[in-house]
């Protein structure tokens, strides 16, 4: 749905360049206006309206199915107030108004087959929550629905995801021919919340940090996990170009499910929409796809009429007022990202890249914390910093789960690099050989290899570093490698 497109902002317009057809070089004055619609899933243990499971990685088709989300005559939807707690722990966290006062649901009236009911139950008039902002960008509003079915246009490609491979003979997929579509009602009811932005993006940049801001609102709030790739979060963009600072014809773009795919698809409709302005052509208002592979935007769909959906409250669910039902407004905000980001900014010593990574990992950023929080010296707290960005993300890109042994990690900030590191690996800590065994260790190393002894006498740097890899070997790679070999030098001078 959209909304607040009539509002017009008031930044400059700013001069830029751009090859137009022909290869000829040219300048071109446009500003671009762009709006998005996200709609994310969120993580409730049941859907919407229904007692049935909400789990986005069920590979069963149609196993999570009542007759309440299949539309069977007589069925009555029942309100996910969980669901609606998620939305105002969103809509507090960005400062918007919630719906004190009055608050309902309509249905909005469509007819496709991944819609049992013929219409999907939505808001309309009276959304959960208006305004607000996220990362500078101002919003219109945030509302509840229900998701759709998933409808499978062709299953073959869809074979990894639902898992079908011991269905293939009771289904005869092999003689399946293009004309069959599948659907997947496990996604339909499914609790989904929908933000709409004001037109006040300017840049495919800004739009794709408000796309991942809100990806980590979500998980910190714990309303979602916004998976794009899973389609958990879905972006469409409206964008126009003009010249004169007034808003141009709008041209929108479904289905944007990567970051990356924002990004690109904004640029490079920005760039179309300029050029055909630029060459004298009209922007058509339309509908548009977004093709990955060859990056291109692509006509989908004129717009003669908006559609009429005749929405009208549904006369099945209550209206609420939710300023007199507490049990919907029993929600603690934990720290928000922007609240992190401070924190750690003052630290002092993290990079704004170490920042967004540890803000993209809850369990490494409480980690952090913890350890953080336990050990008092500047210096070691950097190093504590280094090895959990460095080597615990590491492990956790094969083990997602797995975090450090904490009193173990903190022990072996005091010890050499490649013990310490062995350490918080291995969850045990490595016994240091005392310096003071070190001069045996050296005197044995050098009475064992004479020959190399007398290259190193001979000016043979190399010989050095040998011998100091023998006497790691004999003290089992627990010696400090550094007083190791002064140890060494130490005799042989
Ligand atoms: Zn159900």
């Amino acid at each position: 749905m959209t909304t607040g497109w009539s509002k017009s902002s008031a930044t400059p317009l700013s001069p830029r360049c751009g090859r137009s057809r022909g290869g000829v070089f040219s300048l071109y004055m446009y500003r671009a206006t762009i709006g998005l619609e996200v709609h994310a899933e969120l993580m409730t243990a049941t859907k919407m309206f229904c007692g049935c499971r909400n789990d986005p990685d069920e590979k069963t088709p149609n196993k999570n199915v009542c007759a309440v989300c299949l539309a069977h005559p007589g069925t009555l939807p029942v309100i996910n107030k969980e669901a609606v707690r998620k939305v105002l722990m969103a809509g507090t966290a960005v400062g918007g108004t919630l719906a004190a006062d009055y608050t309902e649901f309509d249905r909005k009236n469509y007819f496709y087959p991944d819609i049992p009911k013929g219409y999907q139950i939505s808001q309309y008039r009276f959304p959960l929550v208006s305004g607000g902002a996220l990362a500078g960008v101002a919003l219109t509003r945030i509302h509840l629905e229900e998701d759709t079915a998933r409808s499978i246009h062709d299953l073959k490609s869809q074979f990894s995801i639902y898992n079908l491979q011991k269905d293939r003979d009771s289904l005869k997929i092999e003689n399946l021919n293009t004309e069959n579509s599948f659907v997947d009602y496990n996604r339909a009811g499914v609790p989904l919340m929908e933000l709409v932005t004001e037109p006040v993006i300017h840049t495919a940049k800004e739009a794709g940090a408000f796309a991942r801001e809100l990806q980590l609102l979500l998980r910190t709030l714990g309303a979602g996990e916004a998976n794009m790739e899973k389609g958990e979060m879905r972006v469409e963009a409206n964008i126009s170009v003009s010249k004169d600072g007034a808003l141009g014809t709008k041209v929108e773009i479904k289905n944007l499910n990567s970051f990356r795919s924002v990004e690109r698809a904004i640029a490079f409709e920005v760039e179309r929409q300029s050029k055909a302005l630029d060459a004298g052509e009209e922007v058509v208002q339309e509908t548009r796809g977004w093709d990955e592979i060859k990056g291109v935007t692509f006509s989908q769909r004129k717009k003669e009429s908006s559609h009429d959906y005749r929405y009208f409250p549904d006369p099945d669910l209550p209206s609420l007022r939710l300023g007199k039902i507490s049990t919907f407004r029993d929600f603690d905000i934990p720290e928000l990202p922007w609240q992190q980001r401070e924190r750690l900014r003052n630290l002092g010593f993290l990079q704004e890249q170490d920042i967004e990574q540890l803000l993209g990992d809850t369990q490494l950023a409480g980690f952090f914390a913890e350890v953080t929080g336990r050990v008092e010296s500047p210096a070691l707290k950097k190093s504590a910093a280094n090895y959990i960005l460095n080597d615990v993300a590491g492990v956790r890109k094969e083990k997602p789960d797995w975090l450090p042994d904490i009193e173990v990690f903190i022990k072996a900030l005091a010890l050499p690099s490649p013990q310490a590191k062995s350490s918080i690996a291995s969850g045990v800590l490595v016994q240091v050989v005392d310096d003071s065994a070190l001069p045996t260790i050296a005197q044995q190393v050098i009475d064992a290899n004479p020959k190399v002894v007398a290259e190193f006498k001979a000016g043979k740097g190399a010989a050095l570093q040998f011998l100091v890899g023998q006497g790691m070997k004999v003290s089992k790679g627990r010696s400090n490698p550094q007083a190791l070999r002064e140890a060494i030098q130490k005799i042989l001078a």
